[in-house]
């Protein structure tokens, strides 16, 4: 039986969805080592609390509360020291985190300082005796490794989107902790935070994106993008490195090798030819839909579904299709 500790991420002082599937993929893990408890950190301003009931409702058994002006924004210092701490000294099996920009930056800082192992990225895992035996994707997407994590407390990150948040409420449970180092005094400060994509949904929360390549000739063509996003009203509009490095959409859009990763629910690729680069960044979408007026386009062999045709023509029909749909419930 071990116990795991969640970081559950907070921006701007909203609860992040990646918080609620970081806490299925820990109650898996608490589960498969014989189920012991969960426990999830939430740091930031004062109120930050508000979002404990949430965190109950998503399967944690204790929310610690970190609540200071100090952590109003990301503070890596101060975060480092109290997960470290607390992992040092509490009975953790486990800890988890998301592979996010924020996770990224924190889970090597905290194994690092545990001397500890770090299994990054996964979109899987199983308990096989004392070892989490985990899935990362590597070399462009083209290949899933395996990797064997041993050691206690391991320490995990698992892909956005990977894991579904799920109802498994629990009695809310919180307990006010302290930072292990003064909030105000680390040396890095994120003094602001500024949102990169233009769209309201974030790239990694969206259920559904809809991604543009060079085949929309323009950047004001976009505007298609824009709105098939619209017609199904939970969706992202995300690009290729051709389009970002021409200008045409913020890098923040970017998906692929050297952009975001993404797992939506369904991704639909327009004008994209499927360069090994922007594959690695999007073939673990659950559903991938392409349309590409090239038949031999290598999208169409990581695609669910195809339409063999031209963007300028298919796309309006079926923004009309989604609306229509959407209109008949
Ligand atoms: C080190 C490195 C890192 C990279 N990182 C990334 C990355 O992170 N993300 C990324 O995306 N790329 C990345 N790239 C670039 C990548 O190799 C490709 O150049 C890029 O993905 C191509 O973008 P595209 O599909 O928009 O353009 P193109 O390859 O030019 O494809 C355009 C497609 O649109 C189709 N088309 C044209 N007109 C129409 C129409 N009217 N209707 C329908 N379809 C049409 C064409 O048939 C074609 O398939 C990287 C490259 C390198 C070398």
């Amino acid at each position: 039986m071990a116990n795991v500790l969640v970081f559950a991420e907070v921006r701007g002082g909203e609860l992040r969805k990646v918080a609620l599937e970081a806490l299925v993929a820990a109650r898996q893990l608490a589960a498969a080592s014989g189920g012991g408890a969960v426990h999830a950190v939430l740091a930031g301003a004062p109120g930050v609390g508000a979002h404990a009931a949430a965190l109950a409702n998503g399967g944690a058994d204790q929310v610690l509360l970190l609540e200071h002006d100090g952590f109003a924004q990301y503070n890596p210092e101060a975060l480092t020291a109290t997960l470290a701490e607390r992992l040092r000294f509490g009975s953790y099996g486990y800890a988890l985190f998301s592979a996010t920009a924020q996770g990224r930056d924190l889970s090597p800082r905290v194994a690092a300082r545990l001397r500890t192992g770090l299994a990054p990225d996964l979109t899987g895992f199983r308990v096989e005796g004392d070892a989490v035996v985990g899935e990362h994707f590597t070399m462009n997407g083209k290949v899933v490794a395996t990797l064997a994590l041993t050691g206690s407390p391991a320490l995990l990150s698992v892909r956005p989107a990977a894991f579904q948040p799920a109802a498994d409420p629990r009695p809310l449970a919180t307990e006010a902790i302290t930072s292990a180092a003064d909030p105000m005094a680390s040396r890095v400060k994120v003094i602001a935070l500024r949102q990169g994509n233009t769209g309201a949904l974030d790239l990694n929360d969206a259920p559904v994106i809809i991604a543009g390549g060079r085949g929309l000739k323009a950047p004001e063509n976009f505007r298609l993008c824009e709105e098939l996003a619209a017609a199904f009203g939970n969706a992202a509009v995300g690009a290729t490195r051709a389009v970002t490095d021409e200008g045409w959409r913020p890098h923040s859009d970017q998906i692929g090798q050297t952009g975001r990763n993404v797992s939506p629910t369904l991704y639909v690729a327009i004008g994209i030819s499927g360069a090994i680069q922007h594959l690695a960044g999007m073939r673990t979408s659950k559903t991938i839909v392409a349309i590409n007026k090239d038949k031999d386009a290598p999208i169409f062999k990581v695609a669910d579904y195809g339409i063999t045709g031209d963007a300028f023509e298919v796309v309006p029909a079926l923004i009309e299709a989604v609306k229509q749909a959407k209109a008949q419930g």
